[in-house]
């Protein structure tokens, strides 16, 4: 855990959230500011800033959060009509909050272009 992290502190329940899933090696929680019907935040519980900072010894973590985000978008109903991952990475990527997070968008069609 990470001093100063918003989303260390939401996935040890030091800041209130709305809980999608919870284990010992991930968080997801509801966006505040959602971006479509359903827009949940995948987190490691380990403190990455950045996907680029993740190492080799990350590999099969960040392997686990791309098939419990499957296992999410399943549950809320995702997978017929499809959906977005997203992961932004640094000041032009739009990333705010450096905490490794995916962004799962789903519930409207996206537009074609990314951005
Ligand atoms: P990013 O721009 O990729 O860093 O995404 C950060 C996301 O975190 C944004 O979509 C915010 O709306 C969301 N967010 C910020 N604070 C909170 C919070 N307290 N609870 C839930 N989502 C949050
Ligand atoms: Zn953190």
């Amino acid at each position: 855990m990470a001093e100063d992290c918003l989303f260390c502190k939401i996935a040890g329940g030091e800041v209130p959230s709305t809980e999608v899933y919870s284990d010992d090696e991930f968080y997801a929680f509801r966006d505040i500011h959602p971006m479509a019907p359903t827009h949940v935040l995948v987190i490691p519980r380990k403190h990455i800033p950045t996907i680029v900072d993740a190492t080799p010894e990350d590999a099969a973590l960040l392997g686990r959060l791309l098939l419990k985000a499957n296992e999410i978008a399943r549950k809320e109903g995702l997978i017929e009509d499809g959906f977005r991952y997203v992961i932004n990475c640094g000041k032009w990527g739009g990333q705010v909050v450096l905490h490794v997070h995916l962004h799962i968008l789903g519930g409207r069609a996206m537009a074609d272009a990314l951005g």
